[in-house]
């Protein structure tokens, strides 16, 4: 709980409220202290002046001071203060706390002259508060009504801002509880869940971001999951092509022959072949290709990647032949991954392609780029197959593809090695008449002659 945002946030809005609420309340106590003690002075002066103006009169209808001791210590309860007079002489007649009648007036005392008409100063008024606790109790008067008030209204303020901040910080906590409650739901294997939002501040952005992230996740299980079926799906049928075979074999229906073994042995070669390029195509998908790469000249590439096809091309009556232009700039790539995909596009091509047809390969200069087309006069490829045909397993015909030995892996590891090197791959085809496979391969800056 004490680790919980919704805590720290309580937390931290009471500390700002309860330091506010104390400085306001120092800052106002300082200031009506101020205005107590102005207050008082200005009474204490207002106070004297009327009493050295009684004193006149008194004594200028008296002609002395005797009497008056009764009246100033009445003057002395009244006020609150220390009232003393001396007479011209300076011997005190009167004492709010008759104490010092008689006595000689003490001499560190600041006093107010008493004057009459025709006789001039008859007296001296001494004027001091009673005691120092006097304004301190006003002090604590004031003190204590306003720690009072600011008591119940700092708590009143509290418990309002506790209530603001509870519903405040639920509702800026909502989208965080939904994303622990998804992320923790998606982490046991449920990748349809998504956050619901409205939140347009960063907590959105974060949960829009989260859901994003969900979303890949959930197309890389299904990607894995196919996978997995269809590695299954392609490792079944030459295995029982093999077991068909020992089986037939142990039970005496088929010899084991020369032709038997090398049926045998063509399967053994298919699923062989399935595995190793299965391991590349997991490894160009995971980036982790181990890739050689230098500047190479792509007409030596393709002209020994030609010359290597030749024989089975001749075999189907099919022509191979290559359009390069001359002083083509080299490319920085790793010439045994682009042999690959040339193989593999030529493979098809020429499978692809009926007795008496051509596969031309060519290559030209574009900009930063070489680009480099295997082209046939074949079957084509329908229009509906062509988004898909660079899918692994995918395959337009599935009989007749198994007749030529494809499992639908050769374009998808020609466009992973492609994009590797930072390339594009693409196709174009008319179905009877042909198909067109163009690659692109960068040209590095500093080679561009
Ligand atoms: P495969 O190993 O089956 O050849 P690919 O990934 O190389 O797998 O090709 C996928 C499918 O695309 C092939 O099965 C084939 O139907 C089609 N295809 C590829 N190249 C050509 C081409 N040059 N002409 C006609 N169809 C082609």
């Amino acid at each position: 709980m004490t680790h919980s945002l919704q805590f720290r946030l309580l937390a931290a809005f009471t500390l700002v409220i309860l330091v506010t609420i104390g400085a306001v309340f120092f800052f106002i106590n300082q200031a009506t202290q101020n205005e107590i003690r102005q207050f008082e002075q200005r009474a204490e002066e207002t106070h004297a002046s009327r009493m050295q103006f009684e004193l006149s009169v008194y004594y200028s209808r008296q002609g002395n001071w005797n009497g008056i001791q009764p009246y100033i210590e009445q003057w002395g309860n009244l006020y609150g203060q220390r009232i003393t007079i001396a007479d011209a002489n300076g011997t005190v007649v009167a004492d709010s706390q008759n104490l010092l009648v008689g006595m000689p007036c003490p001499t560190n005392m600041t006093g107010r002259p008493l004057s009459v008409p025709w006789e001039g100063i008859v007296g001296t008024l001494y004027v001091a508060p009673q005691s120092s606790g006097a304004d301190l109790t006003s002090f604590l008067i004031v003190y204590q009504s306003m720690g009072r008030f600011f008591l119940w209204g700092g708590a009143l303020a509290a418990v309002m801002a506790l209530v603001v901040t509870f519903l405040l910080s639920r509702r800026i906590l909502s989208p965080v509880r939904a994303l622990t409650l998804t992320s923790s739901r998606l982490g046991q294997g449920d990748f349809s869940q998504r956050v619901q939002t409205q939140d347009k501040g960063e907590l959105g952005e974060l949960a829009r971001t989260f859901n994003l992230m969900a979303g890949d996740l959930e197309r890389a299980e299904k990607l894995r999951r196919n996978l997995v079926a269809d590695t299954a799906h392609e490792l079944r049928t030459p295995l029982s092509n093999i077991q068909g075979y020992l089986e037939a074999i142990r039970d005496g229906v088929v010899q084991p022959d020369t032709a038997t073994i090398n049926s045998i042995h063509e399967e053994v070669i298919l699923l062989s072949r399935l595995i190793d390029d299965l391991q590349e195509l997991a490894l160009a998908e995971a980036g982790k290709l181990n890739m050689v790469r230098q500047a190479e000249n792509i007409s030596t590439i393709i002209n020994q990647a030609v010359a290597a096809m030749q024989p089975q091309a001749s075999a189907k009556g099919v022509s191979l032949l290559t359009d390069l232009p001359d002083g083509l700039p080299l490319c920085d790539i790793d010439s045994h991954r682009i042999s690959q995909v040339l193989r593999n596009l030529m493979d098809n091509a020429v499978v692809h392609t009926p007795e008496g047809g051509t596969v031309t390969v060519a290559a030209r200069h574009q900009d930063k780029w070489i680009e480099v087309s295997v082209t046939d006069t074949g079957e084509g490829i329908p229009a509906e197959d062509l988004p898909n045909i660079f899918e692994r397993f995918y395959r337009v015909d599935q009989s007749r593809a198994r007749a030529t030995g494809g499992h639908g892996l050769g374009l998808t590891i020609a466009k992973r090695l492609v994009e590797a090197h930072g390339g594009k791959i693409d196709v174009q085809s008319e179905l009877g008449k042909g198909s067109r496979f163009t690659f692109t391969l960068p040209v590095p800056e500093l080679i561009i002659p």
